[in-house]
């Protein structure tokens, strides 16, 4: 685990000040951070997945992040985009932002993304080397796909991410803004759509999950100690 941390913390560009244990996930704390400054960013999990199987070790590979997404230094972030690709509000809005006006240039020749597919572009600005642009569902009461056009937007993401052989990507929590995604509901499908692609593919490496709220952190981190609680083979699906 340490081992991990101190790459994981270079590669993210973040020190690493300390490690406290609970019984179902591992939290690490980054610094500099003052609490009352900046008490939205820098608390990190890795997630601790019962017993490894085989080599790799499911714990190693998944992150909670809370924090703002652009500030990460994971080869590729994703981006809960419209269908249009032209920028908009939220995560989208501060992608565009700190990436930079180049972004919006590519985004227009990508001729747009169905809902629950996901193109790539350069990160420009960003300190992530590409963006990977999804669209999620737009909620509207569960009965129209939303729960399969959100897992099938994590899982290309994922796909992207291996097809070009890119090692860490961070996630955004797609639908859960302006979309109106019920949030435990978008948390479990989030996690376990990582976890299965992560239990089949060694690549990406590693993938962080970013909350932007310590109100969101909280509720995924009781969601995949749910998951976990409930039925351990609901991570294997
Ligand atoms: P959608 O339209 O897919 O719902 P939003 O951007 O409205 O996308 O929200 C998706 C999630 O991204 C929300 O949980 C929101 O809190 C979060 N979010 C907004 N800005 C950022 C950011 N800078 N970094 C990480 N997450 C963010």
């Amino acid at each position: 685990m340490k081992r991990f941390s101190t790459s994981f913390q270079k590669m993210l560009g973040v020190s690493l000040i300390g490690i406290l244990k609970c019984p179902s996930l591992m939290i690490a704390r980054y610094g500099p951070i003052h609490p009352h400054t900046a008490p939205k960013l820098g608390y990190s999990s890795f997630v601790q997945l019962g017993r490894p199987r085989g080599v790799e070790k499911m714990q190693d590979r998944i992150e909670i992040f809370l924090g703002d997404i652009t500030t990460l230094a994971t080869e590729a972030i994703v981006n809960a985009a419209n269908n249009g690709l032209c920028g908009g509000g939220g995560v989208d809005g501060a992608i565009h932002r700190a990436a930079g006006p180049k972004l919006l240039e590519e985004c227009q020749s990508l001729g747009g993304c169905p809902t629950g597919d996901a193109k790539m572009t350069q990160g420009y600005n960003l300190p992530a080397r590409c963006v990977i642009h999804t669209v999620g569902p737009i909620w509207r009461g569960g009965s129209h796909g939303e729960y399969e056009a959100l897992a099938s937007a994590y899982r290309n993401c994922l796909e992207l991410a291996k097809k070009n052989a890119i090692r860490s990507v961070a996630f955004p929590s797609i639908s859960t803004g302006a979309y109106g995604f019920p949030k435990d509901r978008a948390f479990r499908i989030a996690f376990q759509e990582i976890s299965k692609f992560l239990d089949q593919s060694k690549v990406p490496e590693k993938v962080v999950i970013v909350c932007f709220s310590e109100d969101d952190y909280s509720r995924y981190t009781e969601a995949i100690t749910e998951i976990g609680e409930a039925d351990p083979k609901s991570r294997e699906l």
